[in-house]
């Protein structure tokens, strides 16, 4: 039985007041709050455990190294990846999506080529991408969703054309909340010999994900949203993929030998992880995985569909608010404005006022906003923590937004 009050004693910071109320922390979608084991855990790495790592020529740096390598198989057991070699550490999302695309699009990718993106993506699996245009004249492919937010697989999958070399899409949208088929488009991809690039920033948090099942080759996710610290990240790469990638950086650890007149490199996964990493990071971020494995990723999902049913029936119930996006099994996340109100900012101020934490902003979607014709929404994202009671307060905080500016 999920025990959601039991749930939120275990994040120390739901207890506190903003503004002389209880906190309503509805921005999960942009990073999440951690539990209090994920801060014993820092604590205690650099209390006691700290060190180094991969260089263990004395005890401590053993055992950051065997903490902070462990990691790896928690991560693959998260994804559903069958083996934790195939699991490459980051700082987040936004460094795996560039990884890919300095290590294998770019020494592979020729001008004229394609790279398949939904309108919908997140800045980080834009930019990257653009880059790619600008030095090399690679040709970006945009797919809009539809009406509703929703983002058919099919429509991805007929964009893809014989110059067409990635398929680069969210799992989740982290301004609508849609989930995208991501395991049909990879799949007719790869018949067409194409490669898939998902990026599981949102997804990863919300619903239970098998990267076997899915059966991209890259899927990419970040710690500070799974209720793990930032700089943390990871990201799944398929071994034949993997096996084609140059290094993007370069420093130390991801070497095998350096001399005056050339290099040879580790082994991968190491290979792509130049440098002193984010360990403590890293071992929180291994903690927070075990965290929400103990809950069942299932529980998280089942838990966070009731909340999005009861928000959905109560925002959809304010007809002086527009709700973007009502994509079918959408995950708990609501973008909207309100009819001759002020701007998003002046919204997120109200509710902060009554302790009601959201964002407002392009959410780096900037693309989706111009496609939703707006240049700014308020978004309430919620994680395994929240409750109705936090969607009442949210209502609440808005019907006073509506008195105040209407
Ligand atoms: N992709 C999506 C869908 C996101 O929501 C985010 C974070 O907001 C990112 C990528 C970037 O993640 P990070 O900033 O942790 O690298």
């Amino acid at each position: 039985m999920y025990d959601v009050n039991a749930i939120r004693a275990d994040f120390p910071i739901l207890a506190r007041e903003v503004n002389g109320k209880p906190l309503s922390y509805l921005d999960n979608g942009a990073s999440a709050q951690k539990p209090r084991a994920v801060i014993d855990a820092v604590t205690q790495a650099y209390e006691m455990e700290y060190a180094n790592v991969h260089r263990g020529l004395h005890f401590l740096s053993n055992l950051a190294t065997d903490k902070y390598e462990a990691v790896r198989g928690k991560v693959a057991r998260f994804l559903g990846a069958p083996r934790e070699e195939e699991i490459v550490f980051t700082s987040g999302t936004t460094e795996g999506i560039n990884l890919v695309s300095y290590g294998w699009a770019a020494p592979r990718l020729e001008a004229g080529d394609e790279i398949v993106l939904s309108v919908m993506e997140h800045h980080a699996n834009i930019v990257p991408w653009h880059f790619l245009r600008e030095r090399q004249g690679v040709v970006l492919k945009w797919v809009e969703p539809e009406a509703d937010g929703s983002l058919p697989a099919q429509k991805v999958i007929d964009a893809i054309g014989p110059r067409t070399k990635l398929v680069a899409v969210t799992h989740m949208s982290n301004v609508l909340g849609t989930v995208v088929d991501v395991a049909a488009i990879a799949k007719a991809a790869r018949e067409k010999g194409v490669a898939t690039l998902i990026d599981g920033s949102q997804a990863a948090v919300h619903m239970p994900v098998n990267v076997a099942e899915i059966g991209a080759d890259f899927y990419a996710i970040t710690g500070h949203k799974l209720y793990g610290p930032s700089g943390s990240g990871a990201i799944h790469i398929r071994p034949e993929r993997m096996a084609e990638m140059r290094p993007f950086m370069g420093g130390g650890d991801m070497i095998r030998e350096v001399s005056r007149e050339a290099v040879s490199y580790t082994d991968p996964p190491m290979k792509f992880e130049a440098g002193t990493p984010g360990i403590v990071q890293t071992i929180g971020m291994g903690v927070a995985l075990d965290y929400m494995m103990d809950l069942g990723m299932e529980n998280i999902a089942a838990h966070e569909a009731r909340i999005r049913d009861y928000a959905r029936e109560k925002l959809f119930g304010l007809n002086w608010l527009t709700v973007q996006g009502d994509a079918p099994g959408k995950g708990a996340i609501f973008s909207f404005t309100l009819e001759g109100a002020g701007h998003a900012h002046d919204i997120s101020t109200v509710l902060d006022k009554r302790g009601v934490a959201v964002r407002a902003g392009h959410h780096c979607a900037q693309p989706l906003m111009e496609h939703m014709g707006v240049t700014a929404t308020c978004r309430a994202s919620f994680g395994l923590y929240n409750t109705e009671e936090e969607v009442d307060r949210l209502v609440s905080a808005l019907e006073l937004c509506h008195e105040l500016f209407a």
